[in-house]
């Protein structure tokens, strides 16, 4: 998995965790059924998310894992070069 595949799904993750934790509080009463497993499979989404991000969210030149602004940024905090290569250019790298 890419950086930038890596980011899309720990995006999408974290996000349906957040919209099943909102659906299951705002829309079942407190201690219904479904708002439970709403809440267990929000738990899961998110520690899917976070899983993903440890293991793929890493430069793909030096391999430093990227987490506080990972989703935010394009070029590596540890060596400096393009995440993806779509910046590379932006950044002025050679290939
Ligand atoms: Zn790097």
């Amino acid at each position: 998995m890419t950086f930038k595949q890596a980011k899309i799904v720990t995006l999408i993750l974290i996000l349906l965790a957040v919209a099943l934790c909102v659906v299951g509080l705002a829309g079942f009463e407190k201690g219904s059924a479904t708002r439970d497993q709403l809440g267990y499979i929000a738990a899961g989404a998110f520690a899917v998310g976070l899983v993903v991000m440890f293991l793929w969210c890493k430069c793909p030149h030096c391999g430093r894992r990227i987490f506080r602004g990972a989703l935010l940024a394009v070029k590596c905090p540890g060596c400096g070069k393009a995440l993806d290569p779509k910046y590379a250019k932006r950044l002025g790298e050679k290939k």
